[in-house]
């Protein structure tokens, strides 16, 4: 009998043994050095039912995926009102694109490409102070763990963000000048690059990702963390906009909402079903991971679990 156990194991081997890996990011030394043969991956249940496979339990750095739980706090924290300083659309452009800003107004087309990411920095920034942001950030991941005191930052990655993040760096100051950053770029700018550090496995990651399957709820405490409607605009948005140019092509292969990071990490989730995490340091030309991708093209074609399916979910198989 095919089981939801022997689908992940068997993904992992096909990974595994993949030629083709992608490319690690190298724009920092501590991501460049990371093994292009890791592969990982974490699968939560409603019930908590969990399976993982390969490197699920080694810590990475999440990068972008974390601009899904910053958005999450930043939409409790000033409502609707967010979305007069960043829009809802998909971009069709690099993550990092500047062209699009100019035409805009200083007013990015959504909260995952980086100027988006970077106004909602702003606002947890002014919510809750330089510091205190990333302590906010802390709090809001760690009750979503079964071992909440190993999610951290790792501040020599952030350091090092800081370091080479030019082109954030002009991003944000370009927003400046249209009034969309409000506070000193660079405090605004260091809470980015600091929750860009976030560190954490596949296990952890999907098991944060867990209150969006379940419309908003922590499954572990059965408190509401979000609103149902904010987490469905989420999903909405991590399905348009969560795989930067290459939202599209991700939409189609795997049919589920997902975000994806530099590091290589992709957190996708299957609304009312489960909660995925993979990770494969070596990323396509779009920036996102290329075997990350894979493996949940061959999760959803065993599973069935692509929100375009249209029959009724395939019973969950365990
Ligand atoms: N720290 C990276 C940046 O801001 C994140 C990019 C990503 O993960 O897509 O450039």
């Amino acid at each position: 009998m095919t089981t939801l156990a022997s689908i992940i194991v068997s993904i992992a081997e096909e990974m595994r043994t993949a030629s083709e890996r992608g490319t690690v990011a190298n724009y920092i030394p501590p991501l460049a050095r990371v093994d292009l043969n890791r592969f990982g991956m974490a699968v939560v249940g409603m019930d908590g039912e969990t399976h993982t496979v390969g490197d699920a339990e080694i810590p990475f750095s999440v990068q972008s995926v974390s601009k899904v739980f910053s958005l999450s706090m930043a939409l409790n924290a000033m409502g609707k009102e967010l979305w007069g300083r960043v829009r809802q659309e998909p971009s069709g452009s690099a993550f990092n694109s500047i062209i699009q800003l100019e035409n805009e107004h200083g007013i990015p087309r959504n909260p995952f490409i980086n100027a988006g990411a970077i106004v909602i920095a702003d606002i947890l920034v002014s919510r809750y102070g330089r510091e205190n942001a990333q302590t906010k950030l802390l709090e809001f991941l760690r009750p979503l763990v079964s071992d909440p005191s190993s999610i951290d930052i790792d501040t020599d990655v952030a350091r090092q963000e800081r370091e080479t993040g030019f082109r954030n760096m002009a991003l944000a100051n370009y927003m400046r000048t249209f009034g969309n950053i409000r506070n000193v770029v660079e405090d605004t700018l260091d809470f980015y690059f600091h929750q860009c550090a976030l560190t954490m496995s596949c296990h952890q990651l999907a098991q944060v990702g867990t209150y969006l399957m379940t419309g908003g709820r922590n499954p572990r405490t059965g408190e509401q963390v979000m609103s149902e409607r904010n987490a469905q605009t989420i999903l909405a948005l991590m399905m348009m906009c969560g795989h930067y140019d290459g939202s599209g092509a991700f939409a189609i292969r795997v049919g589920l909402p997902g975000k994806s990071g530099v590091g290589g990490g992709i957190l996708a989730i299957a609304p009312g079903v489960a909660s995925i995490a993979v990770w494969s340091p070596g990323l396509n030309a779009q920036g996102n991971s290329l075997l990350g991708t894979r493996a949940l093209e061959r999760l959803v074609q065993h599973t069935g679990w692509s929100v375009f399916r249209a029959n009724p979910w395939v019973a969950n198989p365990t």
